[in-house]
């Protein structure tokens, strides 16, 4: 994972902790190459744009250049604004250093609404968070709301069978929205205090979709809506996350198959363009292969 963007950027610090001394002219050297690194990893021009003049500010500001180890403060307030950039910042301008959990109601069941494109990984992230509230002590019931891929109600089922989780999928002659109401309904009448909605994705993102779970999102009234990214897919990825959120309450991104991310862009970006948290992060097919997103340990992957 990010191992392409983690090369470069280890190189950069290997060449500014080569110097014993460093001028201004070897730290914008050293923050050339960053940059670098980081628009080859497909990050968000205006993010990097933001980045590198925020360690500048910081390198020059503090007058680390007469201290003793200046090489070591650069690299730190390089790996500082990673975290900040990877999680956002409080009033006060600290990075958020602490994974913000899902949002859980306060009256069960609580209702999660996935969405995302197609072969985002939303069915399998359904499969995958079930089993992570399971673990908590929690009752999930998955439902099945993708009612455009005919398999789609079936792997559903196959997903729920892996992780021992029941799925609500009574949808013949049904809309979506009724399955979604449907299935809320069902965890109530049997003690299920999380239910999952598993909705449709698109090649693209369209109108008619968005209309889908704009409907779902008015019934249902999510406690919270996740929207699904594939972390491989750079910078498209940050461009849908824009247009579902303009569209949707969305609360936070699941970042999937950040394990063939070789790059990071999407993972870099997201948060800084859309302004949403990332939540989890899908490192894998197999069902025990979720992760809390944790600020700190992402950015020590992403710098080596
Ligand atoms: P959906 O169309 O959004 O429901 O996507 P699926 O759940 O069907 O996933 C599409 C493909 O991505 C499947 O082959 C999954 O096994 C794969 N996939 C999903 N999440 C991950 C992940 O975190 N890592 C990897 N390597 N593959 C994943």
């Amino acid at each position: 994972m990010f191992e392409a963007l983690a090369e470069k950027l280890q190189n950069a610090f290997a060449k500014l902790r080569g110097n014993q001394k460093l001028t201004e002219a070897d730290v914008d050297a050293a923050l050339r190459e960053v940059r670098m690194a980081l628009l080859e990893a497909d990050v968000n021009f205006k993010v990097v744009k933001n980045f590198i003049a925020r360690v500048k500010e910081r390198a020059m500001g503090e007058n680390i250049l007469e201290g003793l180890q200046p090489a070591h403060m650069v690299i730190k307030f390089v790996h500082e604004e990673m975290i900040a950039t990877l999680s956002g910042t409080d009033a006060e301008g600290k990075p958020l250093t602490e994974a913000i959990p899902l949002a859980m109601a306060s009256k069960p069941p609580t209702v999660l609404m996935l969405c995302g494109l197609q072969g985002a990984g939303k069915t399998t992230l359904a499969g995958k968070l079930a089993a992570h509230l399971k673990k908590l002590g929690r009752q999930p019931l998955l439902a099945a709301c993708d009612l455009q891929r005919p398999a789609a109600v079936k792997q559903l089922e196959v997903v729920g069978g892996q992780v021992k989780v029941p799925v609500f999928s009574q949808t013949t002659g049904k809309t979506p929205v009724q399955v979604a109401t449907e299935a809320v309904e069902f965890a109530k009448q049997n003690r299920l205090d999380v239910v999952i909605l598993d909705t449709a994705g698109r090649l693209h993102v369209d109108e008619a979709l968005m209309e889908e779970l704009q409907a779902i999102q008015a019934q249902t009234q999510p406690d919270e809506i996740l929207l699904v990214l594939d972390a491989m897919t750079g910078q498209d990825a940050v461009n849908v996350a824009t247009q579902f959120n303009d569209a949707l309450s969305v609360g936070g991104f699941v970042l999937t198959k950040v394990d063939g991310d070789a790059r990071g862009g999407a993972a870099i970006s997201v948060r800084a363009v859309v302004g949403k948290p990332i939540k989890l992060v899908g490192i894998g097919e197999k069902m025990d292969a979720l992760e809390v997103f944790h600020p700190e340990r992402m950015a020590s992957r992403i710098l080596g």
